[in-house]
């Protein structure tokens, strides 16, 4: 083919393509000119995952009678005047593409009325072109229709997902947008059916509830208050997802997504989550405008930071301030705790999570990291007898325990293995025949990342030739079936999507997993007095290594209570 310029037509619809990839990114152009023109109130509706119709009606400036038809004419803007107004974007719309992009895929009807015109004004596009324009008595604000969404597109067409997920997808958008403008009030009905309402009056915790419901938004612990560089809300470490779908994170406002204030927040839970499990997070983070950079994605949802560290910090910082000084307070209501053990020793009055906090390399600023104070380990056990095969129980001066074997065990484990490995005398075991392992394709290209890791914990491992490999060495304290599965384990952690954030300690917590006795299995009274005594001489016997309570406390006068002993 001979090289020739393309024509507008076709050229509209390539650029539509990056703003518009399907009907959500409609939604969140026309949300975000509805509060770039001030509005207080929007309402939003849908038809069919959006294909059908999209309808956003705001009560903002609207648009003068004269500018409306330039508003759809590309890089047309009343936001950004020169190249440096570009360093310090305040509005959510900056490169005037929305409107003329969304035109060119679908038939646009807009009404619009300014303050200043005596009545309204509506425009007819088909194709990006106007086909209708005249005046029309409407309130003040701009209501925006979208039909037949990219049927000039076929591809996009094809390429959109079934009408349940893309409904999802404007409810999620909307349900974003309603937590970063808590004073708006927003509406969104999908084929006439109300999905998200909120009252907008400014209270970020009444749109938690509108959201995420009144049980989760009653537990959600506040970061910062209103005026503070980052606010917002956290989910207490009892409460948490197992996917990281309910992060919220808002730069200026800006919904945007960001692993750098993803693992800034996770970071701020560490110790506090079993692995696997991640919290809800609303937060905005106030960055002065000169200090970022908007204009990095077609459909602004991502930003440069200029100091990435700093904000990584700034971020780790409050959430962990907001779980520390949450975890001070004791409040029966908000059971149920994970473990009793905060009254178990005489003027302690600090809660197991505090226990765990307090002991984190990581401090909230100002907070002055305390010693572990001998009041924090357990006070001496006897041993009763075994539940279940899988809990001991045992008597201590205060009440009754029962400790959950494997997750003591484990916990018993996990210090060993990381003291050992500080002083680097990982404790080894030489195989007399070597275990073989077969690793997945995936694992073997992960396979030299690991090496290097694996070999620090006392895994010497050799390949062997097709997908198989030799484990010559392995840490002592694993079976040999526990081996193959802890190695599995530990280079699965080094693919490009997980977390490697917690690095040593979660390699550690593999190896202690492993090695730990197992729920179910028979103890004799020998095995759980030793068991005791090593979690008697543990740093944080409150807990495994993911968090998880390794015993639950009865104390003696709950006891009482409960047999109507006392009142
Ligand atoms: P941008 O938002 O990047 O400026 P758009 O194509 O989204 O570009 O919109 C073009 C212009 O139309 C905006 O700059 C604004 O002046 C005007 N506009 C669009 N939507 C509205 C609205 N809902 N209320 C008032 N003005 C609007
Ligand atoms: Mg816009």
């Amino acid at each position: 083919m001979p090289i020739e310029v393309l024509t507008p037509e076709v050229i509209a619809k390539i650029a539509a393509g990056e703003v518009v990839e399907r009907p959500a990114s409609v939604v969140k152009e026309l949300i975000e000119n509805a509060i770039d023109a001030g509005s207080k109130q929007i309402k939003i509706e849908a038809r069919h995952g959006g294909i059908k119709l999209i309808r956003v009606v705001d009560n903002g400036s609207g648009i003068s009678s004269d500018e409306v038809a330039l508003a759809f004419q590309r890089h047309a803007t009343s936001k950004v005047c020169g190249i440096a107004d570009l360093d310090s974007i305040s509005t959510l719309g900056f490169r005037g593409e929305a409107l003329p992009s969304i035109a060119a895929v679908s038939q646009v009807n807009i009404t619009t009325h300014t303050s200043k015109d005596s009545t309204g004004t509506y425009l007819v596009l088909q194709d990006g072109k106007v086909t209708e324009q005249g005046q029309k008595a409407s309130p003040q604000g701009t209501s925006v229709i979208i039909q037949n969404l990219f049927q000039n597109v076929p591809v996009r067409l094809k390429f959109l997902r079934s009408v349940s997920t893309e409904s999802a997808r404007i409810s999620d958008l909307v349900s974003q947008y309603s937590l970063a403008y808590p004073e708006i009030k927003f509406e969104l009905a999908a084929d006439g059916k109300t999905i998200v309402q909120t009252p907008g009056n400014g209270s970020l915790r009444d749109v938690l509830v509108e959201i995420y419901g009144l049980k989760t938004a009653e537990v959600m612990i506040e970061v910062g208050d209103s005026g503070s560089q980052v606010y917002g809300f956290v989910s207490p470490p009892s409460l948490t997802r197992s996917r990281r779908d309910s992060l919220s994170f808002f730069v200026n406002r800006r919904w945007v997504k960001s692993g750098l204030l993803t693992r800034a927040t996770e970071e701020a839970y560490s110790g506090l989550l079993m692995t696997g499990k991640h919290p809800i997070a609303v937060l905005n983070i106030s960055i002065p405008l000169s200090d970022i950079d908007v204009n990095v994605h077609p459909a602004k949802t991502e930003v440069r930071f200029r100091s990435e560290g700093e904000v990584f910090t700034l971020v780790q910082r409050a959430v962990r301030a907001a779980l520390v000084a949450e975890s001070s307070v004791p409040d029966a209501k908000r059971a149920p705790r994970p473990i009793g053990l905060s009254t178990a020793t005489a003027g302690s009055e600090r809660t197991a999570m505090q226990e765990r906090l307090f002991r984190e390399p990581s401090l909230a600023q100002g907070q002055q990291p305390r010693k572990v104070l001998p009041e924090s380990r357990l006070p001496i056990l006897r041993i009763i007898g075994q539940l279940a095969s899988t809990y001991v129980i045992a008597e201590g001066p205060d009440g009754m325990y029962l400790i959950d074997q494997h997750a003591a065990h484990e916990r018993i484990l996990f210090e060993k293995v990381m003291a050992q490995r500080a002083r680097s005398a990982v404790a080894v075991q030489g195989m007399l025949e070597p275990v073989t392992i077969e690793l997945s394709p995936r694992q073997e290209s992960l396979f030299n990342k690991a090496q290097e890791a694996l070999k620090s914990y006392g895994f010497a491992i050799e390949p062997f030739g097709d997908k198989t490999y030799l484990v010559r060495t392995a840490p002592a304290l694993l079976g040999e079936g526990d081996i193959i599965r802890a190695v599995h384990e530990i280079i699965d952690m080094f693919s490009e999507e997980a977390d490697r954030a917690k690095g040593d300690e979660e390699i550690a917590a593999t190896i202690a997993c492993h090695g730990a006795v197992r729920a179910g299995k028979v103890l004799t009274m020998e095995e759980m007095a030793q068991l005791v005594r090593d979690l008697e001489n543990a740093e944080s016997p409150l807990t495994c290594p993911h968090g998880r309570p390794s015993m639950i406390r009865f104390s003696s006068s709950q006891l009482e209570r409960d047999f109507g002993r006392s009142s």
